[in-house]
This record gives C-alpha cells, sequence and structure tokens, in this order.
C-alpha cells in the first residue's frame, strides 16, 4: 500500500477528493499544487496509517513508512535545493495534522522541525539575519516540547512552562513584545527552554532532524486521541476510527522581517455571510501568532481596518501608523491574495478560509478550506451564492446544515432594553447572537452557575468543553480569526473577542474594566453581533424569519418527498409549528392538557374512583375540556391532519403527591384520607414504564377511550359547522397484540358511530396504531388488517429493542458513549442497525397487508437529521417533530431526497 503522497511546483499525488485518506488539509494543499496556487512543497501520510499507527505502535509504523518518507523528503529537498539534517543549508518543515473533517486547532503542529545547534548558524548565514533563526529555533523548541515532549503547564490557573521563562527574561529585559526580543535574549530563551525539557523530562531535547521528524509525525498520530479532540469528535459526531493525515511541509518564513506577514482570510465574512473579503495578519510572524493572539492582529482590507478601528477607538494617525491593512502595507501581496481568494472561491463554490504566510514579498497559500459559519452566514452565503448563479437550489440545499437553522431561532436582544443597558467594553463581533450570564473564568467552572459567560484573556482547545457549556464567550484579546471566535462561530455561540480593556486577574477570579471590578458570578451581556459587552442581564425577544430563510424553505418544500408534521400539545405550539411549516400534527399527547386549569382534579377523580360508575362521572366532568383543547388544535391546523394518541402514561403520574393536595381529593369525593391513600399505594408499580399504561388503560378501562373519541370526533364536528376542515387520525398507543388494537378499534368506531347518530352529521377519521413494542413491529402484516396508519414511536421502540430504561440510562449512557460501547446516543439519533430493521420491516409488512398505509414516525428522531434522512429511505409519509425541530426537518428531508 501507498502511504505517502507527495505535492508541489504545480504538481501533486493527491485531489480534493481524497479527503478520506488525505485528510481535509493535504487533500486541498495537494489541490491547490493542481489550480496553480503557490503552495510550499511537502507531502501527506495517510489516515490508514495513524489507524495502523494506533494498532501496531511507533516502531512498526516507522518501519512500515521510512522508505516512502525518505523518497518524499528527497523530493521536497530538490525542490527547495535544501537538505534536510544539513547544517550549512537545512530543509525545514512543518508536521501538520490533518483529519478528514476539519477540527480547528484541535490537534498539534510543529514548525521550524530540522533546526539544531549547528543547523541555527547555517539559517542565519543563508538568511544573513541572526534574529530570525534564532526566533525561529526558539519557537521550534517551545512548539517541539510543547506538542512531542508534553512540556504542559502543572495546573490551571499557572501558564505554561515555556510561557512563564518569556515572561521572565521581558521583564528582566523591560519589554513587552516578542519582537522586541534581541538575539542574545532569543538564544538564552532556548538554552533556558531545553534545561527546562531536561529538567522535566530527564532527556536531552533531540538534536538528529530525522529524530525530531519521526517524533513529530508520532505526536500528529497521538494528537487524534487526545481528550480534547474526542470532545471535539463528539460535539461533531465525527467518528473515532477515522484517524488523522500527517502533513510535512517545506517552511516558508513570515518572520524573516518586515517585508514578511503571515495571516488568515476569509472570502466572506464568516458570521454575518456578507460577500466581503476579511482577515488579518501580522508583519514579522509565524503561523499561530495571528490566531493566538499574541499581538494585535491587523486588517487584510482596508474597509475592514477602518471599520475595526472605529470599533477598537483608534485613531486615524495610529492606525495607518501602527496597524495598517496588508492592502496599504503590501499592495503588490494584496493584490496577489485577492487573486488568489476569488480562484479559490470559485474553484471550490463555496467560501474559502485560507492560511498564507508571505516570505520576503512573496505569497505563499498554507491551507484552504471550506469556512466554519454561524448559522445565518450559512444561509446568506447559500442564497447569495445561489442568485450569483454559482450554485443551484438543490445545492444551496445541501450546503445547509440542518442543525445549524436551530440558531437562527433563537432570540435576540430587546432594543429597547439594550440601549437602556450599560456598556461596559467594546469588543470585535466574533460570533453573532445575544447572551447574559454569569461570568466564569475558567472553562472547567463553566457549568459552576446555571447560564454562565466565558470570560478569558484568550482561549486555547483545552476550553473546548467549557466553551460548549457557556452561553456565550468574552475574551480580552484576539481578533476575529483567535480561536474563541472561529470555535464560537463553528457551534453558532454568541462570542465577543479582543475587547482590549479587559484586564483579567485569574488568581483572584475577577476581571477590571476602567478600575471598576467585576467579580465571578457578576451578570454581564454580550452581543455578538456589535462586540459590545453590558452589565447585567438584557431582555431578548424572538428574531423575524422571512427573507433568505423563508426562499430555503421554499427550496426545502420544492425538492422533498416527505412531510413534515410537529408533535403538538397546545393549539398554541400548533400554530407556532404551523408557521415554521408543519403540515399537520403526528403526535397529539392528550395527557399533557390534564394539569391546565380544573381538569386535574376530574383525572384524578377518574384515577381515584372504585368503580365504573366512578369513573364515567369524573369523565363526564373531563369531556368539555378536552372537546375545547381538540378544537383549538383541529382548528389551528385547519385542513390538515391531526393524529391524537390516545391516553398514554400510568396513572401514577396524575394522582397527588402532597397531603394537602390527597386531603383535597378526600373532601371532594366525599371519602377519607386514608382511603385516598390506599388508592394512591395500589396504583403504584415497579417498572411503570411497561406497566399498566397505554393501550391497556383503554382495554381495562374502555369508558376513558369512549370519552376521549366521542371528544375527538364531537369537536370535529363543531368545527365543520364553522367551515374548518378537522382531519382526526385517532391513535393508539403500545401495542404488542392484534388483539389490543381490535378491541379498541371496535370502541372507537361504535363510539363514533354513536356521536354521528346524535348530531346527525358526520366526519372522516382514521384508525391507527403507534409501533413502538418490538412484537408489534414483528407482526405488523397483521397490525396492518386493522390499523389504517402506523406511527413508530421510535423513543419507546428504542427503549424496548435495548432493553434501556429512558429514565435511567443517563446513569450509563454517557460512560457507554465514553469508552465508545455506543457511537451515539440511541435516544438522540436513531439505531439504524437495530432499532431500524424494527422500523423498515415493520414499515415494509404494514404495506405488505396494505399498499397504500399510512406510515409516519413521531419519536425525538423525527427532527434529527440523520434519522429523517433514514425514514425517507424506508419510505415513509412522513416525519413529526417539535415545533422548533420543524425547519431542521424540512431541510433534512429534501436533503433524503435530493
Ligand atoms: P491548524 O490545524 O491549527 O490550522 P496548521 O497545521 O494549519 O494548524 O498550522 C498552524 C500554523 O502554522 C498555521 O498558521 C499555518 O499557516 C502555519 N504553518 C503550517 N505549516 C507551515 C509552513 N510550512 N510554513 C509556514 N507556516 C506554516
Ligand atoms: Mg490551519
Ligand atoms: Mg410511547
Amino acid at each position: 500500500v501507498k502511504r505517502v503522497y507527495t505535492f508541489g511546483n504545480g504538481k501533486a499525488e493527491g485531489r480534493v477528493d481524497m479527503k478520506n485518506l488525505l485528510g481535509g488539509k493535504g487533500a486541498n494543499l495537494a489541490e491547490m499544487n493542481l489550480i496553480g496556487v503557490p503552495v510550499p512543497p511537502g507531502f501527506t501520510i495517510t489516515t490508514d496509517a495513524c489507524i495502523e499507527y494506533n494498532k501496531l505502535g511507533k516502531d512498526a509504523i516507522v518501519d512500515l513508512l521510512k522508505a516512502e518518507v525518505e523518497a518524499a523528503v528527497k523530493n521536497v529537498e530538490a525542490l527547495t535545493n535544501t537538505s534536510f539534517g544539513d547544517k550549512n543549508n537545512p530543509l525545514l518543515v512543518s508536521v501538520r495534522s490533518g483529519a478528514r473533517a476539519s477540527m480547528p486547532g484541535m490537534m498539534d503542529t510543529v514548525l521550524n522541525l530540522g533546526l539544531n545547534d549547528d543547523s541555527v548558524a547555517g539559517i542565519a548565514a543563508k538568511s544573513n539575519n541572526d534574529r530570525f533563526a534564532w526566533d525561529s529555533y526558539r519557537r521550534f523548541v517551545q512548539m517541539y516540547g510543547d506538542v512531542v515532549l508534553g512540556m504542559k503547564p502543572e495546573s490551571k490557573e499557572e501558564i505554561d512552562p515555556f510561557e512563564r521563562i518569556m515572561e521572565e527574561v521581558k521583564e528582566r529585559k523591560g519589554v513587552d513584545l516578542d519582537t522586541d526580543l534581541d538575539v542574545e535574549d532569543l538564544k538564552e530563551l532556548v538554552t533556558l527552554f531545553k534545561l527546562a525539557v531536561k529538567e522535566q523530562t530527564g532527556h536531552d531535547f533531540p538534536e538528529s532532524a530525522w529524530e525530531q521528524l519521526w517524533g513529530a509525525v508520532t505526536a500528529v498520530f497521538d494528537s487524534w486521541n487526545t481528550d480534547r479532540a474526542k470532545i471535539y469528535r463528539r460535539m461533531e459526531g465525527i467518528p473515532d476510527e477515522w484517524g488523522t493525515a500527517v502533513n510535512v511541509q517545506a517552511m516558508v518564513y513570515g518572520n524573516m522581517g518586515d517585508n514578511s506577514a503571515t495571516g488568515v482570510a476569509f472570502t466572506r465574512d464568516a458570521g454575518t455571510g456578507e460577500n466581503i473579503f476579511n482577515g488579518e495578519y501580522l508583519i514579522n510572524a509565524q503561523g499561530e501568532d495571528v490566531v493566538a493572539g499574541i499581538r494585535t492582529p491587523q486588517q487584510i482590507t482596508k474597509e475592514g481596518s477602518l471599520r475595526w478601528a472605529e470599533l477598537q477607538g483608534v485613531t486615524e494617525e495610529d492606525r495607518v501608523d501602527m496597524y495598517p491593512s496588508l492592502e496599504e502595507a503590501m499592495p503588490k501581496v494584496y493584490k496577489e491574495l485577492d487573486a488568489v481568494q476569488k480562484k479559490l472561491e470559485h474553484h471550490y463554490k463555496d467560501m474559502q478560509d485560507l492560511e498564507f504566510t508571505v516570505q520576503d514579498g512573496k505569497l505563499w497559500l498554507l491551507q484552504t478550506r471550506n469556512g466554519k459559519r454561524t448559522g445565518a452566514a450559512m444561509v446568506k452565503i447559500a442564497m447569495d451564492m445561489y442568485r450569483e448563479k454559482i450554485i443551484d437550489d438543490k445545492m444551496v440545499l445541501m450546503r445547509i446544515e440542518a442543525n445549524k437553522l436551530d440558531e437562527l431561532l433563537h432570540p435576540v436582544f430587546d432594543l429597547d432594553a439594550i440601549t437602556s443597558a450599560q456598556e461596559l467594553a467594546r469588543g470585535l463581533p466574533a460570533s453573532p447572537g445575544a447572551a447574559s450570564g454569569q461570568i466564569v473564568f475558567f472553562a472547567d467552572e463553566a457549568k459552576k452557575y446555571p447560564v454562565t459567560i466565558l470570560v478569558r484573556t484568550e482561549t486555547s482547545p483545552e476550553d473546548l468543553e467549557g466553551m460548549v457549556v457557556a452561553k456565550g464567550i468574552l475574551t480580552a484579546r484576539g481578533g476575529m480569526t483567535s480561536h474563541a471566535a472561529v470555535v464560537a462561530r463553528g457551534m453558532g455561540k454568541c462570542c465577543v473577542s479582543g475587547a482590549g480593556a479587559l484586564k483579567i486577574d485569574y488568581k483572584e477570579r475577577v476581571m477590571r474594566i476602567d478600575g471598576k471590578v467585576y467579580k465571578e458570578g457578576d451578570w454581564i451581556s454580550l452581543n455578538g453581533s456589535t462586540g459590545k459587552v453590558y452589565g447585567g442581564s438584557v431582555k431578548t425577544t424572538q428574531p423575524d424569519l422571512d427573507g433568505d430563510f423563508g426562499h430555503i424553505m421554499d427550496f426545502a418544500t420544492k425538492h422533498t418527498r416527505m412531510n413534515v408534521r410537529t408533535n403538538a400539545d397546545t393549539p398554541k405550539d400548533a400554530r407556532v409549528a404551523r408557521d415554521f411549516g408543519a403540515q399537520g400534527i403526528g403526535l397529539c399527547r392528550t395527557e399533557h392538557m390534564f394539569f391546565e386549569g380544573g381538569r386535574i382534579k376530574s383525572v384524578r377523580e377518574m384515577i381515584l374512583s372504585s368503580d365504573e360508575n366512578g369513573r364515567r362521572a369524573a369523565l363526564d366532568k373531563l369531556l368539555p375540556y378536552q372537546r375545547e383543547d381538540f378544537e383549538g388544535i383541529f382548528e389551528a391546523m385547519d385542513g390538515y391532519s391531526v393524529t391524537i394518541r390516545l391516553l398514554d402514561p400510568p396513572l401514577h403520574e396524575f394522582v397527588p403527591h402532597t397531603e394537602a393536595a390527597q386531603q383535597d381529593m378526600a373532601t371532594e369525593m366525599g371519602i377519607s384520607l386514608a382511603e385516598v391513600k390506599t388508592k394512591i399505594s395500589d396504583l403504584e408499580e415497579i417498572n411503570p414504564m411497561l406497566g399498566h399504561r397505554g393501550c391497556r388503560l383503554g382495554n381495562t378501562y374502555p369508558e376513558i377511550t369512549e370519552m376521549q373519541t366521542r371528544a375527538i370526533i364531537e369537536a370535529a364536528i363543531n368545527l365543520k359547522k364553522k367551515g374548518v376542515i378537522a382531519k382526526p387520525e385517532i391513535m393508539v398507543p403500545l401495542i404488542g397484540t392484534v388483539e389490543e388494537l381490535k378491541m379498541q378499534n371496535d370502541i372507537i368506531r361504535k363510539t363514533a358511530d354513536l356521536v354521528f347518530a346524535e348530531k346527525g352529521d358526520k366526519v372522516d377519521y382514521l384508525v391507527g396504531t403507534m409501533i413502538e413494542i418490538p412484537r408489534a413491529a414483528l407482526l405488523a402484516d397483521k397490525v396492518a388488517e386493522v390499523a389504517e396508519f402506523f406511527s413508530f414511536g421510535t423513543n419507546d421502540l428504542t427503549q424496548m429493542a435495548f432493553g434501556y430504561s429512558r429514565d435511567d440510562a443517563n446513569k450509563f449512557l454517557p460512560v457507554y458513549l465514553e469508552k465508545g460501547i455506543l457511537k451515539t446516543d440511541p435516544f438522540q439519533v436513531l439505531d439504524q442497525e437495530g432499532v431500524g430493521q424494527l422500523v423498515e420491516m415493520g414499515t415494509q409488512r404494514g404495506r405488505f397487508t396494505k399498499p397504500d398505509l399510512k406510515v409516519g414516525i413521531c419519536g425525538e428522531h423525527g427532527g434529527e437529521p440523520k434519522s429523517v434522512e433514514f425514514c425517507d429511505s424506508v419510505g415513509m409519509n412522513y416525519v413529526s417533530c417539535s415545533p422548533f425541530r420543524v425547519p431542521i426537518a424540512r431541510v433534512a428531508a429534501a436533503q433524503a431526497n435530493i
């Protein structure tokens, strides 16, 4: 097998469609070579090699790779006219990770590899630039020490060992910036760094270039299994067994002096989606400097620079003097970069996120990828590209990450509230959205209060888990491309970065702004769209959803086969869902209305009655309430089908638990408190989820089914008189035998006929069942002899197929996910392999009996994109999900059909 793919000088063995093998970064480095974008030469070690490494270990993988890697290094040497490990004319490389799916900043990179005490002199002589050589060496020892040799800080309050040494040296010298250190300082740093390595690891820093290379390659492989990489994968649903590729690439130097620079750019605005080329760069800097927020980055375009200066309160004089844009500082390079960004966006037909370095006036591209973006930007960019005729409507839909639409449905700050709020500071609008919460200063404390804002000088990949939990993120340093900003946009989380007025003291757990102190636990609010930070909590309102969002919904309707319905229990939910485009109700849980108003008393009376007469008397009181509820829901869904599930939960859920409430019921029913208590304890079950519930209720107490049917049919007939079209579908829950359904079907039909006769009018209705007990799925052909429709209740079906109690699974599911026993939570993502068989088989067997049997799904899975795709593949008529997931399901349903 081939494990190494080379690229360079306009040639490449890889291509963009080889991401699985070469990782995203490697495939795109190859592709850029092929389309004539200047990229330093190098090679990619495949993701398969990473998987082999995980199985076989270091020695075996080095054996397997050695010949190919040595040949590939030769190729780079030839193209760059240098020699790896040579002391006079050394080839230096970067060693970079790159998985199939981009995991920004998740894994580790080493730059300037190949330097040692000899070759640093060679580099200095060759470049005629001592400072550059030693700055590169200092960076290399620092990165290699961190990534490969495990030199980490001792505790979260401490900075890492190298940073500490840097701080000490800078303080002694009385300088602020890395760039203010002179050659002698840098030499001292290298010595001190190496001493620290020897002290902490017990080994000398490796001098041999090849030893360095193999160390770095295997460290990149190892970085696939770090905690932060695992957390990121779980968050994004990236499988653990993909592995990462390793890219080894000739260095280009952005730290060679004032005619060199490094930067990051986006072809469009990743926050808002606007078609504006933007980004940040630093003169005389290398790699991560821009992202890490070590110095204040400068803007790429003049326009962006002017906007930035206004936000930061920087005068035009200072801006031009200290923070000029690339467009102003290096106009020739800027022109070239602008041409490259246009070329790349045109080639990939999507917004690109790129990394570049300028070495002594020459532009090099180091990375391009489809940029991470907010939900709002995702929608705007897709629709803009449609209008620009770059992509068609199907492509627009495929560009939508359905889950991300959720962000657009979230609240924004109320205009009045925000104008009267107290502004504390301004930073950069790094990721739009509105967030109020209590301050925490450490990522692992993000759960300390119910809603938190994570406040940091800057964030790093270690902070990921806390960033997921926090409502918003605020940093004192770093620009629009800082780690915090990029990750927040990826998560659609509100973020303000680079609020320079903030002085954070981790030890005291406070931040100071203009001398005022804000403690951990204080409330603040962030507006990620303007970069403003406010004191206290600010009121929010719902956003409006028209324009591009609406267009995308229209495209979804055009390209979908399945209908999308909603799960709604109240007229209000039904209306919300209808506004989101729901075409009917797939699940109306009647019992959810039992707790409203005076209903609960009658419900309790029914449950506590000792005989049928008592129950009937109580049910008579409930009837008008239920009828009224159904009228409201039918009206909201005028013309669309409404599936109503008959009473389902164990009755014990409705009994009064406090003594006062029990006494109340005793008085109401004219029985003693003791009798009430006895009745309640009689209702207790050891396994309520497998107990007296579902159709077992209606079959033991048929009067309940009679009352509910009557309420449904009467409501439908009443509305018919008002010109509203009600289409009830009466659904029998939790059947395991055909007889259970037959019995309920008889009661329903008899009751409906009775009501028709009484009212002298008729309406159409269906009787169907939920398929949620595995036995019902197995016998679906028989069930379909009675049922007019199936609705897969995949919550219970999952519970019963796995034998996992839904209410207790949180005791072991997180551990199962952690240990990889399960890949995903089966209650969130439908288990296609197992539970999916029941769904598929149930559908097929049902349709064997009734070819046009209507089939749908009403579990939580009905709004989960992967599960929706599965539902489409088994030929369901509709999916049903909670109102706020309707837009997501609509797009997922269309994608499944494209
Ligand atoms: P990440 O996964 O964090 O994007 P990268 O591998 O892209 O990590 O590299 C980190 C930084 O180092 C980036 O800014 C990148 O542009 C820079 N870099 C990587 N390789 C080289 C190289 N050969 N020459 C100069 N800079 C490089
Ligand atoms: Mg990168
Ligand atoms: Mg159920």
